[in-house]
Order: structure tokens, then sequence, then C-alpha cells
């Protein structure tokens, strides 16, 4: 086969539907996110291939198509589906990358466990990633490897493929080598990512951090270093980094680090805002709360997102204000991705017990300080309830990046909102016009929602201002993997 471009991401490029009996292939019903993004890259080159996974009752059976084209808004394109069994799923993806990789990746070592991981299989499904890879790129094409799941598909693609060019990007934090390096495999994850030609991560922190563990671990010599952009020197955030290593050395092979951090679809937000669907539907929320002013919090259900300890600061808030009592109203939005993971049953049951004691403690007949909401909402709903929302409280523990505080100001064509954004989100080295909070502390934490909520309209608006500016630098249309071209070639217009 012969893609200029190979996209090595877990998950398939679309929604696979049973429909009267028949399979079919559905565009995933949020235009928003990573995957309408990723195969947008392939209307730029003549052919894109796509390599993910996918649950086989038996990854056996002769009729499981392990490769299947697809022709669709973006163009056509080859998606290469690895049968895995339910066990190597559960092995591959929520034990070693969920329960092993993801409490590192965000500083959490105690939630770290070691003793069920399969580093065999692990070994097995990335190895099979990386041949899948390797025999759908062309000469010299561009394979693009995403996030710490496939963390050692650079270093098997590279023994196979010496010809192509290899960047991977990271969609998590990337942490320091004290932390990092408690997994007993990091030499096997750093010298896999030492084989590609860019390796990309969200801000300049998480690609020092990267620098430091690979120095930590082999003789590597950084090369190229440059100053951070002035724009992403927020004073005071916990994540803001100076100087950036942006080439390092190892073996003789050059290795760009990039920092691309990830935005948001500016344009189709603001489309959707100014819909009169969405302006509708946010005056129908607005006229429910009536002179309340609505804050809103939307998070995966995660230990990382700090659910827990946001509402306590909301407790704690509403204890010592009671002037405050039936004027606001705390909208929490925490849907559960992993429900049958037991480090997330475990945090939505915390989260829902605590919302019930502040509505028992405050609630009256006619007013719920917090309405908890564990479903989904689509995304041109939520667009509406970030124009309705006074304030966006997002205080992650550890984000790598947090998109829905981007959103919140892409929606804000109004120009006004607070947005209250914690100091540990990616987000905030470029989102210094946010109320800087640390969750980690509960002084800054009751004194960062107060003052959105009492912040006068000029200032909330000058805030909101330099946000929306901000998120339409990183505007998603322009993202792209680091110091590589996606196409090998221009897009041959002749080509089909
Ligand atoms: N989201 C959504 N409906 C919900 C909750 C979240 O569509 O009810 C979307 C939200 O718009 C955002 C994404 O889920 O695009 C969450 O991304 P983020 O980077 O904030 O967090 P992640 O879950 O990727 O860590």
């Amino acid at each position: 086969m012969s893609s200029d471009l190979v996209i090595v991401y877990h998950r398939q490029p679309y929604e696979e539907v049973e429909e009267n009996g028949m399979t079919v292939f559905r565009e995933n019903k949020s235009p928003n996110g990573i995957v309408p993004t990723l195969k947008g890259f392939f209307g730029s080159v003549n052919r894109g291939a796509w390599v993910a996974w996918k649950l086989a009752k038996d990854p056996e059976d002769p009729d499981f198509e392990p490769r299947i084209e697809i022709k669709d808004a973006y163009c056509t394109y080859s998606v290469s589906r690895l049968p895995l069994s339910a066990e190597q799923v559960r092995e591959f993806y929520h034990v070693t990358s969920k329960e092993a990789f993801w409490p590192i990746l965000h500083a959490f070592k105690e939630r770290y466990n070691y003793d069920p991981v399969d580093w065999a299989n692990f070994q097995s499904v990335n190895r099979r990633f990386a041949e899948a890879a390797a025999s759908e790129a062309a000469e010299g094409a561009l394979v693009w490897v995403h996030d710490y799941n496939l963390w050692l598909v650079p270093g098997y693609l590279r023994e196979l493929r010496p010809d192509v060019r290899i960047a991977f990007f990271h969609h998590t934090p990337f942490p320091s080598a004290d932390m990092f390096n408690v997994l007993p495999w990091r030499k096997d994850i750093v010298q896999s990512l030492l084989a590609c030609d860019d390796i990309g991560f969200h801000i300049p922190r998480y690609a020092a951090n990267f620098v430091s563990v690979a120095r930590s671990l082999f003789d590597v010599d950084v090369t190229e270093r440059t100053r951070v952009p002035d724009k992403w020197i927020s004073e005071g955030t916990a994540l803001t980094e100076r100087v950036l290593l942006s080439q390092i050395r190892y073996d003789g092979h050059d290795v760009a680090i990039s920092v691309t951090p990830v935005g948001v679809d500016v344009s189709f937000i603001e489309d959707r805002a100014r819909s009169a669907e969405a302006q509708s539907m946010a005056g129908v929320i607005r006229e429910e709360i009536g002179d309340a002013k609505l804050v809103l919090s939307v998070v995966r259900t995660d230990y990382t997102k700090g659910g827990i300890e946001q509402l306590a600061s909301f407790e704690r808030v509403l204890d010592a204000n009671p002037q405050l009592r039936g004027k606001v109203r705390l909208m929490h939005v925490s849907v559960s991705a992993n429900r049958d993971m037991a480090a997330y049953e475990e945090v939505q049951n915390d989260i829902e017990q605590i919302a019930g004691r502040i509505n028992g403690r405050f609630g009256t007949l006619d007013w719920q300080p917090v309405t908890l909401i564990s479903r989904a909402i689509p995304f041109a709903e939520l667009v509406s309830y970030y124009l309705a929302a006074d304030v966006a409280w997002i205080t992650p523990l550890a984000d790598g990046m947090n998109l829905v505080c981007k959103e919140y100001a892409a929606s804000r064509v109004d120009g006004d909102g607070a947005l209250v954004l914690s100091e540990f989100a990616g987000s905030a080295v470029e989102l210094g016009d946010a109320i800087i909070a640390n969750p980690f502390s509960n002084r800054s934490m009751d004194r960062a929602i107060l003052s959105a909520l009492d912040m006068p309209e000029v200032e909330r608006r000058r805030r909101m201002t330099g946000l929306r500016r901000a998120v339409l630098e990183t505007d998603v249309r322009n993202w792209h993997p680091g110091s590589l071209n996606v196409g090998r070639q221009q897009k041959d217009a002749s080509a089909a």
C-alpha cells in the first residue's frame, strides 16, 4: 500500500453501527474533537491510511475485515483494524494505559497500579500497530502516532521502515523524571520515542519534562533551544516555562521537540453560538435560572479533573457567604467515559455524595444549589449552556490541555462571561486572562470563584477579549505535526 500519511490512533475514525442487520459507518456525532481534526489532514495528501483497534469476539475469525476503505467528506482512505479480544483490550487499554500510565502522566503516584500489567501483551499490541502502519506507508511517508497507549510504536516502526518520517503527539501531560521514572518500562518507552523525527507536546513544560527524562536515561544532547514566545509566559502560572529545548540528538539522530497546543474549531463553534437555535436555547436556560448566576463546570469523571475539590469549594463558599444562597447555581456536568473502572466509579460516587450534601444543607423548595448531570450533553446543546453561563469553572488537578475552557471562550461571541481556570491545565499557559486558581489551595479556589461572581462587566469583557484572541491563535484548523509537513509532496491535483 502507499499512503503518504498514516495516522495511528487507537480509536477508529467513525462510529460503526448496525442498521437492519447491516454494518454502517457513521461520521462521529460530535464534529468537535480530535478525530475530525485528524481526518481533515487526509484532504492534503494523495492517499491516507488510519490504523486502529477493533474489538473482536474471536480475533482469528476469518470473516473479520482487517482493512476497509472509507469514503467520506474528507477523502477516501483505508482503515486497518487490528482485531483485539476483550481480554487484550482490557489489558492494553484499561490496565496498562489507564491504571499504570495515566496516574503517572498526571502525577498521581498513589494511584499507580503496577501489579496487573502484562507488559508482553502491551508490547505485542504496539508491535501490531507498527506492522500495520509499516505496510500502509509509502516510501518516505509521514506516520503520525498519537498518545501514550502507542508509546512503543515508533521504535518497532523504525526497525521495519527506516525510510518513513515518524511524528508522535502526546495529548496528555508529560511528567518530570522523578515521576516518569516510576515506570519500570521507562527505558523501553523513551528509546522508542527517540526513534521519532518529531515528538510533540501541548506546552513547553511537558517538552522540557520529556527532555529531562530522556537525559536521565540516555546520553542525549540538547542541540537547539529557543525562547518561549511571550504570549505563553503568563506570570504566576504553575506550568509556565521560559525556554524550549527544541531539538535533541541521540545516537547520531536528530529529534525535533515540538510544542503545538491543540485548540478548538473556532469558526465552527462561533457559527453554532450565533445560530438562532443556540441563542433561543440559551434564552430558555437563562429564564429558568432567573436572576441567579449560573456557574458551569464540564468534565469527564476522572480523579485528575478535580470535581470533588471543586464541589468542596462550592460548599465552603456557600457556607461562608450566606448572601449567595439562592443567588447562584452550579451546573456540574461529570460524564463517565469508563464506567466499568473502579477508580472512576469511586469518583462518581463521591461527586454524587457531596452534591447531595450541598443540596441537603443549603437547598430550599425553589432553589437547588447544585444540578448534577452525568449524561453526555450533545455539543450543540453544550454551546447554549456556555452562552448562558455567567462563569465557567474549570479546575482540574492536572490536565494535558483542557478544551472545555477554550470552547467556552470561543462560544462567547457576545464578549461576556468569566472563566476560572486551574493553573494545572495546559491551557492556562495560553489563557493568562482567565481568573487563575490553584486547586490545591482552598483559599485560592474560594477566592477565584468569588471574584468571578463579583467581577464588574468591564473587567469580564476585557479578559474575555484576551481569552478569545488566545483561543483563535491556536485554532485547531492550523494544528500540524510539529516540524514535519503533512504531505510528502503537495497533493497532486490530478490524483483521485
Ligand atoms: N463534552 C461534550 N459533552 C459533555 C461533556 C463534554 O461534548 O457532556 C466534550 C467537550 O465539549 C470537550 C470534550 O468533551 O470537547 C472534553 O475535552 P477536554 O479536553 O476538556 O477533556 P478530556 O475529556 O479530553 O480530558
